[in-house]
């Protein structure tokens, strides 16, 4: 049982099962969404997350058609993001947690968009674009996360 919440308090939620395919994600939409390097998102069985409160602070965002990226209204905290492919599962900020958590990242993704100031580091494969295995898991290619174009991918 994983436990997290938004910035402000307002959104908690706890998680009951595992969470899979936790990766770095250096595409330029999750870049943005977290103002940072890279999102570490991991995917969680949408019957397994639960919010707890503040349900009426989450507001939503289509990132890509059939894609909303969920934060709170109030501290802007990415909490996680849905696809309408795939309403079996979220896909979790896994910054929001608060718990230990068990599960590692298993790859970098869209590793060729990645940011010019940052400097990739450590054993894990970097793929440039999603992981392989995620089509059984995940949306459609292309879906959620933005495809390297040719005015980006790194040096
Ligand atoms: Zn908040
Ligand atoms: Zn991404």
């Amino acid at each position: 049982m994983y436990t997290g919440g938004c910035l402000c308090g307002s959104i908690r939620f706890e998680i009951e099962g595992p969470i899979r395919n936790i990766v770095y994600c250096h595409c330029s939409q999750c870049r943005k969404a977290q103002g940072s390097a890279f999102a570490t998102n991991g995917i969680v069985r949408s019957s397994d997350f639960k919010i707890l409160s503040g349900q009426d602070q989450l507001t939503g965002y289509e990132s890509s058609p059939g894609q909303t990226k969920y934060f709170c209204k109030t501290c802007g905290s990415p909490i996680m993001s849905k696809a309408e492919s795939r309403p079996e599962q979220v896909r979790v900020r896994l910054g929001t947690i608060e718990s230990d958590i068990e599960e590692r990242p298993m790859a970098h993704i869209f590793a060729t968009s990645k940011a010019n100031w940052e400097e990739i580091t450590g054993d894990l494969p970097q793929y440039e674009s999603y992981e392989p295995g995620r089509n059984t898991l995940q949306q459609p290619l292309g879906a959620g996360c933005q495809a390297p174009t040719s005015t980006e991918g790194g040096r």
